[in-house]
């Protein structure tokens, strides 16, 4: 039930958004005295390793809490950052907040942080990660950046550069929405990922259509010839999970397992030890 909540509760901001009873200049005005004021905050939701059924991390997702108009969806004020400059401070205060985080966890959970292909165009992502590992004092290996393709269509050598960089200092880069957008299993070759995550249009049509599945194999045979890790996102159901399993994918996150939170409203227990699925694995 928790599960149709969360998911019409997605739906329903993208369709705000899509009326555009969203005003985009109001939100653009906005957004630097939210900043100023901490109404952007992180969720996290959980993700699950296929082999063992236990937690390998936390995404952290973004979410405006606005005074007024409840809490935005990062998809509606993402491209509005991105689009006024605010993306720069917004993107430092994840990453900052993320690594801050994470470090108080007991179990060394990894976090993953989405990074903003114009944020990485206007200035060099190394410097930024490099001061906030230093200052949370977050080990390295704990930290996940999750790139688009779009990134990747017009990439330069120094953005190429500056993410290799970073993962010579141990920190993985995962390549985000996998076959949405311009996507063709060439771009796996465009960069040494550690890890691919499978957009969740082909999880959910899985079931009806055949196509999916196809790309799917087709994804997870690459990506294992290629050494890369394969997560799968937008599991919601079980049958999914199952198929997905057996497939050789292997790691899961979708509603199925866990929903984004805010786990720092949370009892710390909570966020101390990891979780398992909230369904018994077969
Ligand atoms: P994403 O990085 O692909 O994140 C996954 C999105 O799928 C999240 O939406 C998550 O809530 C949603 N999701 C997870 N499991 C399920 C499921 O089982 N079913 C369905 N229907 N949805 C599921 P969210 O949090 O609204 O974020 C949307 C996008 O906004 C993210 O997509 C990411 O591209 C962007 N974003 C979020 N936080 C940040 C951020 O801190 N910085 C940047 N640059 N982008 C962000
Ligand atoms: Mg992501
Ligand atoms: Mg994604
Ligand atoms: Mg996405």
């Amino acid at each position: 039930r928790a599960k149709k909540e969360g998911h019409n509760r997605v739906c329903c901001y993208d369709e705000v958004a899509d009326s555009k009873m969203m005003d985009y200049h109001y939100l653009s005005q906005d957004m630097d005295r939210a900043l100023q004021e901490g109404e952007f905050v992180l969720y996290f939701q959980p993700q699950f390793s296929f082999a063992t059924g236990k937690q390998t991390g936390f995404e952290a997702l973004v979410r405006w809490a606005h005074k007024d108009r409840g809490v935005i969806s990062p998809n509606i004020f993402i491209p509005i950052a991105e689009q006024n400059g605010l993306i720069i401070p917004i993107s430092e205060f994840v990453l900052r907040k993320a690594c801050q985080v994470a470090s108080k966890w007991e179990t060394p959970l990894k976090v993953a942080v989405n990074l903003s292909p114009i944020q990485m165009r206007q200035c060099a992502i190394s410097d930024l990660v490099t001061e906030t590992l230093l200052e949370t004092g977050l080990d390295p290996k704990r930290l996940e950046l999750e790139v688009t393709e779009s990134l990747f269509i017009d990439i330069n050598d120094e953005i190429s550069a500056d993410l290799l960089l970073l993962q010579r200092r141990g920190i993985s880069i995962a390549l985000d929405d996998f076959g949405t957008g311009y996507s063709s299993l060439a771009y796996l070759t465009s960069f040494p990922f550690d890890k691919i995550k499978i957009d969740r249009s082909f999880v959910q049509n899985l079931a009806n259509d055949d196509s999916s599945m196809a790309i799917i194999s087709a994804v997870i045979g690459m990506g294992k010839s290629l050494n890369m890790q394969i997560t799968a996102e937008g599991i919601e159901d079980k049958r999914a999970y199952e198929i997905l399993r057996l497939a050789g994918v292997d790691q899961a996150q979708g509603f199925l397992l866990g929903e984004p939170r805010d786990i720092e409203a949370e009892p710390e227990q909570t966020t101390q030890t990891p979780l398992l699925p909230r369904f018994e694995v077969a």
